[in-house]
């Protein structure tokens, strides 16, 4: 037997008929939201609390790259480089169009300057390899030298993701970002297997609004 018709049967031998009809119109009540002090409990939520969980982030994010952000440092590599080798390391071939990157692309993980770094994925160009420290870093197709903002936590650029007339937002995709790691590891098992299917559905990864409103939409 199921638990609610247990339950009907618990009910009918503790109260008359008269409660019984006053318990059905204070449920009815609770379903038709008259009652603002209680709601039933929402299994779904319970099960997934981080499913449409779009709160905005606190921290604002960066408007220049981090200087904390390059792990390595590309001029120490470059020097280390030449004195093992006694010749310095010779910049990619840049007339080469098919590896060529924008200028202005920096390496993520030491910060060397465009003329150290070639795209590694073919007609693809998202994935830029870099020659100094050999790290892959991403490119968003969408975004790539005109970063106006930066993660707060990982100090990647943030692409714009969706403009609207009224907000523009940027987002960090960044695999590796502290702030994308953290939330994806607070997921329990039923929300890892939904975030697969729906993963517009969990804000896991860093995000900015930015807002446009004219001066007359302020008055
Ligand atoms: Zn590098
Ligand atoms: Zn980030």
């Amino acid at each position: 037997m199921k638990k609610t018709a247990r339950f009907v049967i618990w009910i009918c031998s503790k109260f008359t008929r008269e409660e019984i009809e006053e318990i059905i119109q204070g449920l009815l009540d609770v379903l038709a939201n008259r009652n603002p002090e209680v709601k039933p409990k929402d299994d779904f939520k319970e099960k997934h609390p981080n499913y449409r969980n779009f709160f905005v982030d606190p921290n604002p994010p960066l408007k220049v790259p981090s200087e904390t952000t390059p792990k390595l440092d590309w001029r120490k590599l470059l020097s280390t480089y030449e004195e093992k080798r006694g010749h310095p390391l010779k910049p990619v071939d840049t007339r080469n169009s098919k590896t060529k990157v924008p200028k202005g692309s920096i390496c993520n993980i030491c910060g060397a300057p465009y003329q150290y770094l070639y795209f590694n994925d073919g007609k693809k160009r998202s994935q830029l390899k870099c020659k100094v420290c050999s790290s892959l870093s991403q490119v968003h197709p969408r975004h790539r030298n005109k970063a106006k903002y930066f993660c707060y936590y990982c100090g990647y650029s943030l692409y714009l993701w969706k403009k609207r007339r009224d907000v523009s937002i940027y987002k960090c995709d960044n695999d590796r970002c502290p702030c994308f790691l953290k939330n994806k590891a607070k997921l329990n098992f039923r929300e890892r297997i939904l975030a697969k299917i729906k993963s517009s559905q969990f804000k896991l990864r860093y995000q900015y609004r930015e807002y446009h409103f004219t001066e007359e939409e302020l008055k």
